[in-house]
Formats: structure tokens, sequence, C-alpha cells
């Protein structure tokens, strides 16, 4: 695996690729990696001849300067992790390869910005916009992996690709879970003993929400009480729990052939994500299970 700190270098490889006949999966990260982004380096190997991981911690994509400095930066074990799975390039660039001097353009997603993390952390989606679509012109990227675990950022990724004509592919990814439920995240890292035990009942509540909905009980009634759930349980506040529309994030009174239940929220000074399908596309899947068990 070669390590690229360049574009220019970058370049020289990645044109000899395509001369060749080679397509370019990349997966977009800001290292700290774990087994989610593991996860999306298999589906770029599934899709792709070659397959770029890139690195880079995007100072414009946080609010707030202390979060930026608390990031955990792990860049020789995050190469270690990459190795093994036959990665052909770790792009590390340098910040000015991305922020050159006299940088002044950001690209913006109105829309599927609007509302849920855009609302709560303001700015952000411009900062993730803006980087991912550097990335994913400077590696070439016919296709490119991003985790549902971060589903509004894909949403909004999906859109920037179709509007910018980007030629890339954006494939979305299931959220990879530890056994007990709770979503893999380099933030559940700053989780003490205590918060740790309490934060699977995050994905068990939304779970159980999305069931409730399912089954015909007012999305109020089931967000409301799926609100409780969390508060009783040990989270000290919520910025969102909402239901959208899975396809374009846009706002649901009532459930949908196709919804994502979606939520965040703090324990003990960390902000944790998830979300869950539910509708029809969700009961389909709980029914072809069953199929499966009983042959
Ligand atoms: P990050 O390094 O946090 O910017 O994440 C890089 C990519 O990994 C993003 O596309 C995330 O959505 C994805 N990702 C993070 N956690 C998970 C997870 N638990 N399961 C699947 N993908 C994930």
């Amino acid at each position: 695996m070669k390590i690229i700190r360049r574009k220019s270098d970058l370049r020289i490889l990645t044109r000899n690729w395509h001369r060749a006949g080679k397509s370019i999966g990349v997966v977009p990260t800001m290292g700290a990696l774990h087994a989610g982004h593991l996860s999306l380096v298999e589906a770029a190997h599934s899709r792709a001849d070659r397959v770029i991981v890139t690195l880079f911690v995007n100072p414009r994509q946080f609010n707030k300067a202390e979060d930026l400095k608390k990031y955990p930066r792990t860049e020789e074990s995050d190469a270690q992790k990459l190795v093994p799975l036959g990665v052909d390039v770790l792009y590390v660039p340098k910040p000015e390869e991305i922020y050159p001097d006299g940088f002044a353009t950001t690209v913006s997603v109105s829309g599927v910005s609007a509302g849920l993390c855009g609302a709560t952390r303001p700015g952000h989606f411009d900062g993730v916009a803006t980087v991912v679509t550097k990335l994913l012109l400077q590696t070439d990227a016919d296709c490119a992996f991003f985790g549902e675990k971060d589903y509004q950022q894909l949403q909004v990724i999906k859109r920037l690709a179709i509007d910018l004509d980007l030629k890339v592919e954006i494939v979305g990814c299931p959220t990879i879970r530890e056994a007990d439920g709770l979503a893999m995240s380099s933030r559940n890292l700053r989780l003490n003993s205590t918060a740790r035990d309490i934060a699977p009942v995050i994905k068990k509540v939304l779970s159980e929400a999305a069931t409730d909905i399912e089954r015909g009980q007012s999305v109020r009634l089931a967000v409301g009480s799926a609100r409780n759930g969390l508060i009783e349980a040990g989270l000290d506040s919520i910025d969102y729990l909402e239901l959208r529309r899975a396809s374009d994030l846009a706002p649901l009174e009532t459930s949908c052939e196709s919804g994502r239940l979606l939520v965040a929220a703090w324990l003990q000074g960390v902000r944790l994500i998830d979300n869950v399908p539910v509708g029809i596309s969700s009961l389909s899947g709980a029914k072809h299970r069953l199929t499966v068990q009983s042959n």
C-alpha cells in the first residue's frame, strides 16, 4: 500500500489506472478506523479494481475548535489496518492540497442539509460537501462509499454528486454495530464505562419506535415514547429524534413506504447519532428473514 500526500503524485497513478481500464473506488475517512470504515473498504473492493482510502481530518466540518483538537489522529495504526485489506493507496493530503492559499469556494447543498444535524451543527455540511467534492475530484473516483451511519451526510453527498455532474457513483453501506447494537463510531472511545453501558439503548429505542410506527402507532406517540425512553435510560439531552422520508429527508407526519428514524443525543458530553429504516421496505425485510428461518 502506497501512502501519498500530494495530489500531483496521486494523479499520475490514477491516470495510469484509468488508461489501463481499471476502475477506482474511494473511501473517504477522517481516520481512527474501526470495523465500520473497514466494511466500506470491503464494499469498494467488491465494486472497483483499485481502492483508495483517504484520511483527512477536515477542520471546516467541526463547529468547535475543541472538538477538532480532540479528534483522534492515528495514521500509523490506521495504515496497519488497511494493508491486510489490499488497499492500493492511503491518500493523506497535506492541508494545503485541500485548502490552498486564498481558498474561497464552498459547496453548499440546500434541502437535505436543512434540519437534523444541519440545524444543530451550523456550517457542518458545507464543510463536508466541500471536502468530499475535492476528494472525489482529486482521486478521480468512479465509485465512492459512505456509511448509512451518517445518513444525512450520505444524502447530502448523493445530492451534490448529481447536481455537480460528478461522474462518480455514490454507494451507501449499512451501519456496522457492536454486539450490543451500538453503532460503531470513533466517538465511542470517549464514553466512560457507565456511558458505554447506557449507549446501546439508542439503537434499542429506535428499533422499538420503528416497529411501533410500522404497526400503525402514530408517529407523534412513537417518537414521544422513544424520547422518554432515552432520557429515562440516562441520555442527557436529545438534539433531535425525527421521522423523515428516506430518499430526501423531507419531514414526515405519518409513516410512508420508506422512512428513516434519525436521532442525535448527548451522553456525558459525547454526541451520538444513529438511524434505522421505517416502513414497508423494512417490514418486507422482516418477512424475508422469517421465510429464511422457517426453511
Ligand atoms: P468518518 O471517519 O467518521 O468521517 O467516517 C468515514 C466514513 O465511515 C463515513 O462514510 C461514515 O458514514 C462511515 N462510518 C462511520 N461509522 C460507521 C459505521 N458504524 N458503519 C458503517 N459506516 C460507518
